[in-house]
């Protein structure tokens, strides 16, 4: 599968996918088909970790797309049993752009109560302060990634059962953490207090599931069955599902970029159907931003929904004005400015006979880097278009994430040194316009918008106000926005 958005370094990345299965045969087999369906969270590489009663734990990690590893008859004969679970990853904050196989998810450790495999989707905002400290208490590190840390700090718990001393590794974590892990028997579930990353439980015949998003359990034929709460662990064997919350209560903070863009608008979230909530999107940037135009065109393919919103809020018609070559991989995409430019015509076409003349407003879900704006805005202008006008699904993207999506630098976000309308200068079109932050929260179906006191969602990445203090990145020299500001 290629990469949810064509233009790999001018967009925010999801850096991780989760799934397991217990209780049913080959449970390996239905990872494969939950992490396929998972790949635009990550498409570096992918594991699986299996367990059966005669080969005990077996595991598989392998670079690339899970299509051309775990399809493999070879592979999956040797990942036997009732229980797996599996990780798709883009780069965490281990070895970042050049993942190591020895990086790749998920993580094993042998305990004397048995042996745990444990797969993380999110950041852990205090891995160097922790693996510091583990160092130094004897700990020796395999992999340069934040989430081995969990596995260490399990081994260091005086937990009788493995459940108990994952709760007690997760209780010294900061940051953002959806895990799914396993044991021989158990499959387990857990989400950080903030519940910042998603994580679903479904049901599947005599079994189970868990899975980042329910796009992934509609593939295996699931039943999707409920969210994990932020702050829940929940333990799934033979007997069923037993809940608890081992964490502080805290009011939960889930990621807004989640509903704009990095979940597959097939998902759910928060009982809502993602494509719709884009739809929103569009609908709410139509009546905050209007604009006289003939044509709303998306940015193939994520702001698809929300271009169809804008349209259908404005009347404007809707049209496919830019067309995805749809079998463009990450092959093209190389570390030189030139064939970035390049890049972008390789994968995106400008349908001429539509824009000829037309004043067309562009749908995107965001700008980060503004690179790719701008090339597209000359490829339509290129098109004999009279007018281009650019509305954004999401606030300006002014600061960097840490819990688990791959962002720039701070300097090099457009929106952390310009204005908008320096902005709109700077990309040289005749008008640029971003929904409100309070737009965004009704279109999620908060209908007073954002609670400035207690915001529903984590926003960082607009407001600047982060819902864990980055402890690494402030370490690292990160200055957060003054309280005044
Ligand atoms: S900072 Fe942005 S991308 Fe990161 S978790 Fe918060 S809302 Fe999501």
């Amino acid at each position: 599968m290629p990469p949810a958005h064509p233009f790999d370094d001018d967009k925010l990345r999801e850096e991780c996918g989760i799934f397991g299965v217990v209780g049913v045969q080959d449970a390996s087999t239905f990872v494969a088909l939950g992490l396929h369906a998972l790949q635009h969270r990550g498409q570096e590489a992918g594991g699986i970790v299996s367990h059966d009663p005669d080969h005990g734990f077996n595991q598989a990690r392998r670079f690339g797309y899970v299509r051309d590893n775990f399809t493999s008859q070879k592979i999956m004969e040797t990942l036997p049993g009732p229980i797996a679970i599996g990780h798709v990853r883009y780069s965490t904050s281990g070895s970042k752009g050049q993942t190591a196989i020895r990086d790749v998810q998920p993580f094993f450790g042998e305990f004397s109560m048995g042996g745990a495999a444990i797969a993380h989707n999110g950041n852990i905002t205090n891995a160097n302060a922790l693996r510091r400290e583990l160092i130094e208490r004897g700990s020796i590190f395999q992999s340069s990634s934040d989430s081995e840390c969990i596995i260490h700090l399990m081994a260091r718990s005086m937990g009788r059962s493995i459940p108990d001393r994952m709760e007690e590794a997760l209780r010294k974590v900061e940051g953002a953490f959806s895990v799914v892990a396993m044991t021989r028997t158990k499959l387990i579930g857990v989400r950080d207090p903030l519940g910042v990353r998603p994580l679903v439980l479904g049901k599947i015949g005599d079994g189970w599931a868990l899975s980042s998003e329910t796009c992934a359990l509609d593939i295996i034929g699931a039943e999707f069955v409920r969210e994990i709460r932020p702050g829940e662990m929940v333990v799934i064997n033979g007997s069923g599902v037993q809940s608890h919350f081992p964490f502080r209560p805290q009011p939960s903070r889930f990621c807004i970029f989640e509903h704009v863009y990095f979940s597959r608008p097939d998902s759910i979230l928060g009982g809502r159907s993602v494509y719709e909530t884009r739809e929103n999107i569009g609908r709410e940037l139509a009546k905050e931003s209007p604009v006289d135009a003939d044509l709303v065109c998306p940015v193939p393919d994520s702001g698809t929904p929300a271009a169809i919103g804008y349209s259908l809020q404005s009347g404007i018609p809707y049209a496919m004005g830019i067309i995805r070559n749809q079998y463009m991989g990450r092959t093209f995409i190389e570390p030189t400015e030139q064939i970035r430019n390049m890049g972008v015509r390789l994968k995106l076409n400008v349908n001429r006979a539509l824009i000829k003349d037309k004043r067309v407003i562009l749908v995107d879900d965001s700008v980060v880097r503004g690179t790719t704006s701008r090339k597209i805005k000359e490829m339509i202008l290129d098109a004999g278009a009279r007018e281009v006008h650019f509305r954004i699904a999401s606030p300006p993207t002014a600061w960097p994430c840490f819990y688990g999506v791959d962002t720039p630098q701070r300097e090099k976000l457009l929106a952390a040194t310009m204005s908008e309308d320096e902005m709109c200068r700077h990309l040289a079109v005749d008008s640029l316009k971003f929904i409100s932050l309070d737009g965004l929260y009704r279109a999620v179906g908060e209908a007073q918008g954002r609670n400035a006191e207690c915001p529903q969602y984590c926003d960082a990445c607009f407001s600047g106000e982060y819902p864990v203090e980055p402890a690494d990145m402030l370490e690292q020299g990160f200055e957060m926005k003054p309280a005044a500001e």
